[in-house]
């Protein structure tokens, strides 16, 4: 049932919000925005109807009035604005992270922020899309403002300046609202440029606004099943801390071979730090720091190092330092090592260089017939650390059933971090719709995660942050489990909870299936 609410006559038209039948307020300020808007969804199926709310503060004040009588669902406002920050161009797009007040006496001291929490969704659809978008805070005036201002908004933090948008979001009441703004004009294309800059704003408003309509199909009530344990496991934790500790200690730069972790938001924020990830020893200058990552090195490595003068401070995780104990311990005494893992893999290229003429690689149950060792009865089997249980469960069931006298490492070589977070996002994901797990591409233990829900029969998706859920995933889904990879932030959990949450009611859930308490001491350089 849609309830009838006129919107302003200023142009003398007959409303077609009374005939709207969808729980989408899909609201545009101007005509001309109103029409761009149009056009960028006139090739949907069943396009959402765009409302023109009117010009300026006081249009946009009534028209929240009329809205607040409105049983709608969700609100999406979209116009073009100015943008307060010199590095924003015409054309570029602003998703909103919250909507406020700013100078003029119309915006009165009663009129609050609204929080837009799904906003980095929105921008990363919108970048998908191929479109310049950045999430940011965006404010309203009763005037259009001249460069002083421009100035004294961006230094309190507004990335937009627009004139109507704070009054209309407030109407949203707690609903899922998100404001869409296109540049129009810049500090550094002020008013001048504003023909100019407003067809670019146009334009970009006519590509954005097939997003209104995947971004109501993806608003609703639903619940997160949230895995536990989950994100960063101790080694981890150590090799982050070890690098911590050397910028705080020589400061910048402090070289590192690798990425420490396969995280990008972890290696963007080290970075930012002053950390500079290598790929090998020859780009670490002479005499130079280096840090080794927590997936370890072959003593190839170690032996350049030590050649090259380097001080190094070893990161490598202790349950992947005693698989390369194995490894010496198997080879020494005359064994074959069968090495179950995936090829090109930094720690799996660190463990078969302990041994690599008495090792050889297994990637899958299919490669254990093509094994020649050098005596079938001095065989043993080693693991990657970050493999799915099942999967390396079937690579060394074969194994043994070729080779029955196989030895077997004296303990599990995929460590315990991996273990609980399949078993963990194994138990939600029998209850989900869908999971989503927080992670790298390049993170083994990250994609193992998928690869659990997957053969689980639950559909998975890895992204990095917010910004990369897909608004059409979330169509028609209810239950959403959510977990991370061993390399993944904590915060990234959160940041993706706050962003689920502005789609509508969320209810968050634990699961937890296991508590971990394992701790790895810091190597000798750092330690105090
Ligand atoms: S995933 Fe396992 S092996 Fe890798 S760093 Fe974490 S604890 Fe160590």
């Amino acid at each position: 049932m849609t309830e009838t609410i006129p919107r302003p006559r200023e142009d003398g038209a007959e409303s077609d919000y009374a005939r709207e039948p969808d729980p989408l307020r899909l609201l545009a300020p101007l005509r001309i925005e109103a029409r761009a808007i149009r056009r960028g969804l006139r090739d949907l199926p069943e396009p959402p109807t765009v409302i023109r709310t009117g010009y300026g503060t006081t249009r946009a004040a009534q028209q929240a009035g009329r809205l607040s009588q409105d049983p709608f669902g969700q609100m999406m406002i979209m116009g073009v604005g100015g943008g307060l920050s010199a590095d924003l161009s015409p054309g570029d797009l602003v998703v909103g992270t919250e909507v406020g007040p700013g100078m003029g006496p119309g915006m009165g001291p009663g009129m609050g922020t609204v929080t837009c929490a799904a906003a980095p969704i929105l921008a990363g659809e919108l970048r998908r899309a191929g479109l310049s978008a950045r999430t940011g805070r965006i404010t309203t005036v009763d005037h259009l403002v001249r460069r002083a201002e421009r100035a004294k908004l961006a230094a309190e933090g507004w990335l937009l300046a627009d004139m109507e948008s704070a009054p209309l979001a407030a109407a949203a009441a707690g609903r899922p609202v998100a404001v869409i703004r296109a540049v129009s004009d810049t500090p550094d294309h002020p008013l001048a440029g504003i023909v100019s800059g407003g067809l670019a704003a146009l334009r970009s408003l006519r590509a954005a606004a097939p997003v209104a309509q995947r971004w109501t199909a993806a608003c609703g009530t639903r619940q997160v099943l949230l895995a536990g344990p989950r994100s960063f496991c101790a080694g981890v934790e150590r090799a982050i801390e070890i690098v911590e500790r050397v910028l705080e200690r020589q400061g910048e730069p402090v070289y590192v071979r690798k990425q420490i972790v396969h995280n990008t938001r972890v290696v963007g924020d080290l970075e930012s730090r002053g950390a500079v990830f290598v790929d090998e020893l020859d780009q670490v200058p002479d005499g130079a720091t280096v840090v080794f990552s927590a997936h370890g090195v072959s003593p190839a490595v170690r032996e350049d190092a030590a050649r090259r003068g380097l001080a190094v401070i070893d990161a490598t995780c202790p349950l992947v330092s005693k698989v390369h104990a194995e490894a010496r311990r198997f080879a020494a005494d005359g064994y074959t090592v069968a090495l179950i893992g995936h090829a090109g893999h930094e720690e799996v290229e660190g463990t078969l260089g302990e041994a690599p003429d008495s090792t050889i690689l297994v990637q899958t149950a299919a490669d254990v017939a093509a094994l020649t060792p050098k005596d079938g009865e001095r065989i043993a089997y080693l693991m990657q650390t970050t493999l799915s249980v099942d999967e390396a469960a079937e690579v060394s069931g074969a194994l043994r059933e070729r080779f029955p006298a196989m030895r077997a490492p004296g303990s599990d070589d995929i460590c315990y971090a991996t273990t609980n977070r399949q078993a963990a996002v194994r138990a939600v994901a029998a209850g989900s719709d869908l999971v989503l797990v927080a992670g790298s591409k390049n993170s083994s233990n990250s994609v193992r995660l998928v690869e659990t829900c997957e053969r689980a029969g639950t559909p998975a998706h890895l992204i990095d942050g917010a910004e990369d859920i897909q608004l059409d995933w979330l169509a028609g889904v209810s239950t959403i489990g959510l977990t991370a990879g061993a390399s993944a932030p904590p915060a990234v959990v959160e940041e993706i909870i706050a962003a689920l949450s502005g789609l509508g009611p969320l209810t968050v859930t634990e699961k937890v299936t296991t508590t971990e308490s394992i701790r790895f001491g810091l190597p000798k350089e750092v330690r105090h």
